[in-house]
């Protein structure tokens, strides 16, 4: 499944904010990569899409244990809303 990324603003993956983000070049291996006015960070997101389902839901997890939104935690990670919920669904049902 594919979705758009155009004039998604990602959430920095440092330091959790998404007002401060800015394209900045790509990697080696033709990732997106931004930068974070807000940390002085860089980080890319499409690494994400060569994870297995575990790595999403980990980092859904860290996000969400951040106390972020499932729709901040969907256009940080570019990952389904509806996943989203599905993994988050479960987290509280582990907390429980
Ligand atoms: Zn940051």
């Amino acid at each position: 499944m594919k979705i758009s990324s155009k004039k998604i603003q990602p959430m920095c993956h440092i330091c959790g904010r998404n007002d401060g983000t800015k394209k900045y070049g790509v990697g080696a291996a033709g990732q997106q990569r931004y930068y974070c006015m807000n940390c002085g960070k860089t980080f890319q997101t499409t690494y994400i899409y060569k994870g297995k389902e575990f790595n999403i839901a980990a980092q859904v997890e860290m996000l969400w244990e951040r106390s972020h939104t499932v729709e901040e935690i969907s256009t940080a990670l570019q990952v389904p809303l509806v996943k989203v919920k599905a993994v988050v669904t479960l987290l509280e049902k582990d907390n429980v």
